[in-house]
């Protein structure tokens, strides 16, 4: 028996199946059970969601920020309200303990707070004319209704960045929300529909992805898609957005440098980043996942490195103790063992870890490896997964070589006691965000995203709501 609900759809103010009432299983992934079942999307219910979003879209673009503000404050309230049984639903399909479930509620709450308060704060501007009797005006208008794909590493915080930046921009949305970890993002659809979005601005859907996103990108009435997930469906949906001519914005893979300089604070660096790591059990765009440590500190960092992750506690995520729960899919424990596989026989040492876990479930051992070349599969492909690879550096330019080596460019890390290394690390490192000698990436009110082949576009700060505006340039002379 299971307290775990199947999840509907819901288009134009309903929750309801789908049109041939087809559903998927859902999986616990700490047991392998089947918990329950998500509603699929069929094209006549994708027709439906679009043109519901096109009326939803003439609805709260003619509300005005304030009230938009009113409703969305609300929202957040409601989820905050709701913490306990949403995170419950979080850890039983994606497998996160719950404490990071809680936390990532709560977040969640958070960025929809700070997107109200700043679309109320999406000024234009007047620029001086040429002419005494002309004003020249931007206004900020919202691009349309949106059409949002996100991943199941966090069910909520994917979903509520693109949700919360168009609802304040005044966009309406439909988000093809995961099929593996369905009901707690129906639960963040749910407090938006109870605290009053008009029918039609917000709808959820469910299906074939590949189907949903052709579909939807395509349509006439969708003029805006974001995507969150891996590198190579990024740039097959760009190409289809780029075709459709509509604006996109692309959160995708990383392969996160982590620079620990001779000088840096090493039992902190240790400590704190196999923290960092772990979260999530590895499955974030942002995991830090190329370790490289100057060699003078390598032996140190490694042994505190490895002590830190000895002592995690991996089990069940329901179980209050567990600091790292399951994979989140079969597909996950399939990749890791390949990745193991592929870095022995590049002769790399597994120095924890490094096995899958349990009799049942997606368990795996939080893994160190030291000695890794470049060509091995981890370091080239995104882990995504538990997997920290260490090796040494010997200058500057090396690490910094290193860093850059890889097409992606999410995030970065660095450790460093000198504020001359940790500013020209800063400036070396091609990549979309860095943090130096702490973790300092994700709030709402920061930038979020990538470059190269990570992606481009924000999903933090008031770049994201930028990203669901068109300034319209207004030129008025007066009437003598
Ligand atoms: P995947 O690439 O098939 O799927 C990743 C996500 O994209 C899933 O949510 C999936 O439903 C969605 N997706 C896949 N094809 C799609 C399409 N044509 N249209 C719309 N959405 C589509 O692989 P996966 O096994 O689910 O995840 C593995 C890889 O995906 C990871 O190794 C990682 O690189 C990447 N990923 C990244 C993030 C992130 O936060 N950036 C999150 C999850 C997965």
């Amino acid at each position: 028996m299971t307290d775990y609900p199947d999840t509907a759809l819901h288009i134009d103010g309903h929750w309801r199946q789908g049109a041939h009432k087809r559903t998927l299983a859902v999986h616990n992934p700490a047991t392998g059970a089947v918990i329950g079942q998500v509603a699929c999307a069929e094209t006549t219910d994708l027709e439906e969601a679009a043109q519901a979003a096109e009326r939803g879209f003439a609805v709260w673009r003619g509300t005005s920020a304030f009230a938009r503000y009113k409703v969305m404050r609300q929202a957040a309230q409601l989820l905050r309200e709701r913490v306990e049984t949403v995170a419950h639903l979080m850890t039983l399909e994606q497998g996160k303990p719950l404490a990071e479930a809680r936390m990532e509620v709560l977040a969640g709450a958070d960025t929809i707070d700070w997107f109200s308060e700043e679309g109320r704060r999406a000024y234009g501007r007047v620029i001086p004319a040429r002419q005494s009797d002309v004003y020249q005006l931007v206004i900020q208008e919202p691009v349309g209704p949106v059409a949002a794909f996100t991943p199941w590493n966090f069910p909520i915080n994917q979903i509520v960045r693109k949700l919360a930046s168009a609802l304040a921009a005044g966009c309406s949305i439909v988000v093809k929300a995961p099929e593996e970890t369905p009901a707690s993002p129906a639960e963040l659809i749910r407090v938006f529909i109870d605290a009053g979005v008009p029918p039609g601005s917000v709808n959820l859907v469910y299906g074939d992805p590949a189907h949903i996103s052709s579909y939807l990108i395509a349509h006439p009435s969708i003029r805006k898609m974001s995507f969150t997930g891996s590198t190579a469906v990024g740039k097959q949906l760009a190409s289809l957005a780029g075709l459709h001519m509509k604006r996109m914005t692309m959160e995708l893979g990383g392969h996160a440098p982590v620079v620990v300089f001779n000088d840096a604070d090493v039992a902190l660096a240790a400590k704190t980043m196999v923290a960092s790591k772990f979260r999530n059990a590895g499955q974030v765009c942002v995991s830090p996942t190329r370790f490289l440590v100057q060699e003078e500190v390598f032996h140190e960092f490694v042994e505190q490195f490895i002590l830190h992750t000895q002592q995690l506690q991996v089990g069940n995520g329901l179980d209050a103790r567990v600091q790292m729960g399951p994979l989140a899919n079969p597909r996950r424990v399939a990749a890791m063992e390949d990745m193991v596989a592929d870095a022995q026989l590049h002769g790399a040492q597994i120095k924890t870890g490094g096995h899958a876990a349990g009799a049942a479930g997606n368990f795996w051992t939080p893994t160190v490896i030291t000695g890794l070349p470049s060509t091995a599969h981890a370091m080239t492909q995104e882990p995504f997964g538990p997997l920290a690879l260490i090796n040494p550096f010997a200058s500057f330019d090396d690490a910094v070589r290193e860093a850059n080596r890889l097409p992606f460019g999410l995030a970065a890390y660095a450790w460093t006691r000198s504020a001359r290394t940790a500013q020209r690390i800063a400036a070396a490192v091609e990549t979309g965000m860095i943090t130096i000698n702490h973790l300092g990436l994700g709030t709402p009110e920061t930038p979020f995203g990538g470059i190269k082949d990570s992606g481009y576009g924000s999903e933090g700060g008031s770049e994201a709501l930028q990203a669901y505006m068109n300034p319209k340039f207004v030129s008025q002379a007066g009437l003598l």
